[in-house]
């Protein structure tokens, strides 16, 4: 078995969802990759889709944020573009896809900025018990680790809870109706009980709206020639403003959802049957069968897997590393590389304090 999981089994909320939407994609993403009777530890798809990598970026920003509270909050823009270079240093991308990641990454800035702005009066309300905090649960079996984005203590009620940060481009009514059955937060809630040894009084999104603005003098003219680029620090400015001008639109906090322990209770005993599914591709070290229904229309756009599941409809032996698919995927040197990365960037700030 992979490095990581030679004494135990390692889930995260995101591989369960993973393998909820379709078996053989969390197949790809933390099975692939190894040999006839040793899995892998999985593929990766080399060019990481813009989604995550802004909210990486935004991640990383609010977490230096709220773990620098008690000095009024720390976001300086020269760290979040060092960052923006260290994260594309890490990609393979041609000039175009470079420029694509940049402009959504300066807009990410520009939000981030206004963030600041728009939520001081955080400092005021809450106290952040804990930011970005790693925990450890056995559910069903095996062992779930993730990362609470914030511990809060409303300072009026002295309710304690978590909030996550989302960065989304739409944001509904219906999708504020899901919240309760969302896995993420039924797992982060027992994420919370084993770091603070009580259950939480309630859960949040904390939603940061993508800007739609668009960096100008980026098609041509009616003559043909090309226009000189907005430079990207006035994009970033206009998209600050943008979110300064629309605060209620640009930033959501919708009303807080309570938590249930009903619902944690039912939660497990779901997760343990989907758990069992997993052990037994798991144990035969199978491929598990395609979810055609989940291909086209996963998170907006077609599976990223799509090549390496149609490679191997023809016959390849793994599909993902078949000469048609060259260029595309990679083997993941990490089970769970999310979790190792946000401990990496920890120390960043350190010298600013
Ligand atoms: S292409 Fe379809 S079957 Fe293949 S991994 Fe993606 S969703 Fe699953």
């Amino acid at each position: 078995m992979a490095k990581e999981d030679a004494q135990e089994i390692v889930f995260t909320q995101s591989r369960l969802s993973t393998f909820e939407k379709c078996e053989r994609l969390e197949y790809w993403q933390y099975r692939a990759g190894g040999s006839k009777d040793q899995p892998g530890s999985g593929i990766d798809v080399i060019k990481t889709p813009t989604y995550f990598v802004e909210g990486e970026f935004g991640h990383y920003a609010l977490k230096h944020w709220y773990r620098n509270a008690k000095i009024g909050g720390r976001m300086l823009r020269k760290n979040m573009i060092d960052r923006i270079e260290s994260m594309l240093e890490d990609m393979e991308l041609t000039p175009e896809e470079d420029n694509e990641y940049r402009i959504k990454l300066a807009a990410m800035v520009g939000a981030c900025h206004a963030y600041k702005g728009h939520y001081k009066p955080d400092f005021q309300k809450y106290e952040f018990v804990h930011v970005e905090e790693p925990f450890e649960v056995q559910l069903a079996g095996v062992t779930f680790k993730g990362i609470i984005d914030l511990i809060v203590k409303d300072k009026d009620s002295g309710m304690v809870g978590f909030w996550e940060h989302k960065f989304l481009s739409q944001f509904s009514a219906s999708d504020y109706a899901c919240l309760p059955i969302n896995l993420q937060q039924l797992v982060y809630t027992l994420g919370f009980e084993s770091i603070m040894k009580k259950a939480p009084k309630f859960y949040m999104w904390n939603v940061i709206m993508k800007s739609k603005l668009r960096r100008k003098g980026m098609k041509p003219k009616k003559d043909g020639s090309m226009p000189v680029p907005e430079p990207l620090v006035e994009f970033e400015n206009r998209v600050q403003k943008e979110y300064m001008d629309n605060p209620e639109k640009m930033f959501r906090r919708p009303p807080p959802r309570l938590v249930s322990t009903k619902a944690t209770e039912t939660m497990v005993k779901d997760v343990l049957a989907h758990i069992e599914n997993w052990k037994a591709f798991a144990k035969k070290n199978s491929v598990p069968p395609m979810r055609h229904a989940s291909c086209i229309g996963m998170y907006g756009t077609a599976c990223p897997f799509a090549n390496a599941c149609a490679e191997k409809m023809l016959g390849h032996a793994q599909g993902w590393n078949a000469p048609a698919c060259r260029g595309l995927y990679r083997r993941k040197e990490h089970l769970h590389p999310e979790l190792a990365k946000n401990r990496e960037d920890d120390n960043e700030y350190a010298d600013e304090k």
